[in-house]
């Protein structure tokens, strides 16, 4: 469970945003923990916050992607003929192209004519 997150807030209290003085539609904190220590925003300044995160908070598609437990990028699977096949459907596309790869089927060098 998150320890941190954003959450409706669904009392009329005003948000706590200096000099915003919209009704807060969201709490920020622990939901588990007392509503009383948690930050009340409107959806301004909610909005305003995610939108405009830190360059050092700021989720690059690399990072993501590293941190994402249990799903490891699938070993590259390279064809005969040097088609290289990569990402999650790289087995089921690599699996395709076998069938219809002239190099791998031999239909690259039909010089005795053979078939
Ligand atoms: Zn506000
Ligand atoms: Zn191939």
């Amino acid at each position: 469970m998150a320890k941190n997150s954003l959450f409706p807030c669904p009392f009329a209290l005003p948000c706590d945003t200096f000099n915003c003085s919209q009704p807060a539609r969201w709490f920020v904190g622990n939901p588990d923990g007392p509503l009383s220590v948690a930050w009340k925003l409107c959806d301004d300044c909610a909005r305003s916050l995610l939108d405009n995160p830190p360059k050092e908070l700021h989720p690059g598609p690399r990072q993501e992607a590293a941190e994402t437990p249990g799903t490891p990028d699938p070993e590259p699977l390279a064809c005969t003929c040097g088609r290289i096949f990569t990402g999650v459907t790289a087995k089921a596309t690599f699996a395709r192209h076998q069938k219809v790869c002239p190099t791998v089927n031999g239909w690259a060098k039909q010089s005795e004519g053979e078939s």
